[in-house]
């Protein structure tokens, strides 16, 4: 894989790089993809995805562990199975997601469910196919579990969410194990909620979890994270009540520029030196990664339809959209853009690549130096996780088509959507 001269930033994630100066996914060229499907298209590598898996595998070889895909950074059907058929379980939060985990042919027992508003509806629906726990996140939903499991004739497999009150180090809306969000139980009410939790007919304690944000890009949140989780397995243990497996949560950072987060497998060593020296070596571990899976195994391609110069800034306009790639109007995030066959002899400009939608909000990257003509095709990198599963059909544009390429072969994995796709369920009125 070579890269790209002139640009400083172009060293591309595994599964991609330029050959006789077209972009390639594995074997595929993506120009090709995208003449054959349109865009804005939605390309993943299997090599990649599997790679990422393999990193943890390495990490957690030799030990008890299941890794559960955290399926809402990206929850297509192929990617799942994809997964799934690799081995992992999967992080549900929702009873849609259960759906989706159950056709993507997952065994139940590899299921966990996340999240603080499970309703009734979906703790029965979960029960009743049997999941293999449910990470609780407050002392009320514990109790609506109880009740509801009791109803049906069931005791539900629980974990107790840990807010272990680490500071993260990632973006404030992505911090998720601080005192002060909305996630997991208090640090100190902990043993309390197992010594409860243990004297209830609907409920069979199996396990403790904590997660503390997402994009973390250093081990000292995680070992932090870890000396609290298992200070508190010791007082619940104490107390009497037995934890079989530690659930460590997900949230390991990728790099979208220049970010530089452990690789899993170094990650992990680090963490099973903590465990070992600890006394804890021989648990059942869970882990929850969702973005350190997919996300650089992915990418969007874009066409630019017009070029905007004007006295302030420069505007790029291209066909993929804030509804397709949410992540730079909702987090200011950064994804490298980077063109499909380079061009040479053309000016470089700095740009500000935008979607079509009629919001402010709606661009995809700021200040990029790009030497580009209308027409041109261009790849937004790091696009795997958190961009098709958010995506959405804000000014009535369909979600785009996803291709899963793997060697030499392209699968086309999510047909594009039609409006008539969109408007299928409405009611219109009657004819006036
Ligand atoms: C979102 C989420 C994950 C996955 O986070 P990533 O940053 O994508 O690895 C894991 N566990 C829980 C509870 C989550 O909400």
């Amino acid at each position: 894989m070579t890269t790209l001269s002139g640009l400083p930033d172009a060293t591309l994630p595994p599964g991609f790089g330029y050959r006789h100066d077209q972009l390639m996914v594995e074997d595929v060229s993506l120009g090709q993809l995208a003449s054959e499907h349109g865009t804005p298209l939605f390309v993943y590598s299997r090599a990649a995805m599997l790679g990422a898996l393999a990193a943890y595998q390495r990490g957690l070889a030799g030990r008890q562990h299941l890794i559960c895909y955290a399926m809402k950074a990206n929850s297509s059907l192929a990617i799942l199975q994809t997964l799934v058929r690799a081995g992992c379980g999967l992080d549900i939060v929702s009873g849609g997601e259960l759906e989706r985990a159950l056709a993507a042919g997952v065994d139940p027992a590899k299921v966990i469910f996340s999240g603080v508003g499970k309703t009734r509806a979906e703790m029965r629906q979960a029960l009743t196919v049997g999941i293999g726990c449910f990470n609780v996140e407050s002392r009320a939903e514990l109790d609506v579990l109880d009740e509801v499991a009791r109803g049906m004739g069931r005791r539900a497999p629980v974990s107790v969410r840990v807010n272990p009150n680490v500071d993260a180090q990632t973006h404030p809306y992505i911090s998720t194990g601080l005192k002060g969000n909305k996630f997991g139980i208090a640090h100190e009410d902990v043993i309390a909620t197992y010594r409860h939790a243990a004297t209830c007919e609907g409920l069979r304690v199996v396990g403790i979890d904590c997660h503390i944000g997402s994009q973390i890009t250093q081990t000292g949140p995680y070992l932090d994270a870890m000396d609290r989780i298992l200070d508190l397995v010791e007082g619940i243990e104490a107390a009497g009540v037995p934890i079989g497996h530690i659930d460590f949560g997900g949230g390991l950072g990728i790099d979208y520029q220049g970010d530089a987060p452990p690789e899993a497998d170094a990650l992990w060593k680090h963490l099973l030196q903590r465990l070992d020296a600890r006394g804890f070596g021989d648990r059942k571990i869970y882990i929850e990664p969702g973005r350190s899976l997919v996300g650089n195994a992915g990418v969007c391609l874009t066409e630019v339809l017009y070029l905007k110069p004007g006295e302030h800034k420069n505007f790029l306009i291209v066909d993929a959209a804030m509804n397709d790639l949410p992540r730079p109007a909702m987090y200011q995030a950064f994804h490298r853009i980077v063109p499909l066959s380079p061009r040479t002899g053309l000016a470089t400009t700095t740009w500000d690549v935008v979607g079509p939608v009629c919001e402010s909000g709606d661009w995809i990257g700021r200040d990029r130096a790009l030497a580009v003509q209308a027409g041109d095709l261009l790849a937004v990198m790091s696009a795997g996780a958190y961009c098709m599963s958010m995506a959405s059909n804000y000014n009535t544009r369909g979600r785009a088509a996803e291709v899963l390429v793997d060697g030499e072969t392209a699968t086309l994995i999510r047909a594009r959507e039609t409006a008539a796709d969109q408007f299928r369920s409405e009611r219109p009125l009657p004819a006036a």
